[in-house]
């Protein structure tokens, strides 16, 4: 952990009023119990309209529509999170989050709004929505959760994807997400963390530092199945 120095695990969830339409609020609950069940302390902190932003060792966006993405990205825009970015705090964005964190976005009536600028990537409006399930090989694992959204992601020269689309659209059909510095965004809402247990402790080993002992339970046994849903074999 960089961002305290009290043994805490400090985990922020970013504007779940604006950003949580989607449930991805959840991501935060997630990442707190799978980290106490480590034997970590760990405070969840909810972030809302009015609230000064706090320090974090990991902050999440989620998703949400178009009118509540752009008030969101206003408030951070006014407030110290694109320079704890540049100092290297932890980020997981979800879709409306990804988009905002890009120099661009397009919203309502297609009118492209200013994002964060922190990562080099625009999203322009698609001709139709990506919606439905999702899979994304993630260095030879699998991601899964669900789209809901009109952008079309495209990723600067040097910035890396999430990973290959196996199934559905994520930023064009070929890859979702991004995975920069200690940024990882995606496409898959779910709470994606919470149907990845292998994604929610890889981002909390890297965010606290050290390699985890294994955690089983009903969340791998949901994942297992959702895999075996989305295999080749079993769509054909
Ligand atoms: N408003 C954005 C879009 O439609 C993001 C949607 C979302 O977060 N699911 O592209």
């Amino acid at each position: 952990m960089d961002g305290e120095d009290d043994g805490v695990l400090r985990v922020v969830v970013l504007f779940p009023e604006l950003l949580g339409t989607y449930g991805d609020a959840g991501n935060g609950l997630v990442l707190a119990q799978r980290a106490r069940r480590r034997g970590t302390e760990c405070e969840l902190v909810s972030v809302g309209l009015h609230d000064p932003l706090p320090d974090a060792d990991i902050y999440l966006l989620g998703g949400g529509e178009d009118g509540p993405q752009r008030l969101a990205c206003d408030l951070l825009a006014r407030s110290s999170f694109a320079e704890r970015i540049g100092d290297g705090v932890h980020v997981v964005a979800v879709c409306a989050g990804l988009q905002l964190l890009g120099h661009s976005f397009c919203v309502e009536g297609d009118d492209e709004y200013a994002g964060l600028g922190v990562v080099d990537v625009v999203t322009r409006r698609g001709t139709t929505r990506s919606v439905g399930e999702m899979a994304v090989d993630v260095d030879g694992r699998l991601l899964v959760g669900f789209e809901n959204h009109g952008g079309r992601t495209t990723l600067g020269a040097g910035v890396p994807p999430l990973g290959k689309m196996v199934h559905g659209r994520g930023n064009d059909g070929a890859v979702d997400g991004f995975r920069t510095g200690s940024i990882w965004a995606t496409y898959a809402h779910g709470p994606v963390l919470a149907m990845n247990p292998w994604f929610c402790d890889e981002v909390l080993s890297s965010v606290l530092g050290r390699t985890l002992e294994p955690l089983h339970g009903a969340a791998d046994l949901l994942y297992a199945q959702r895999c075996a849903v989305l295999s080749p074999r079993s769509r054909a």
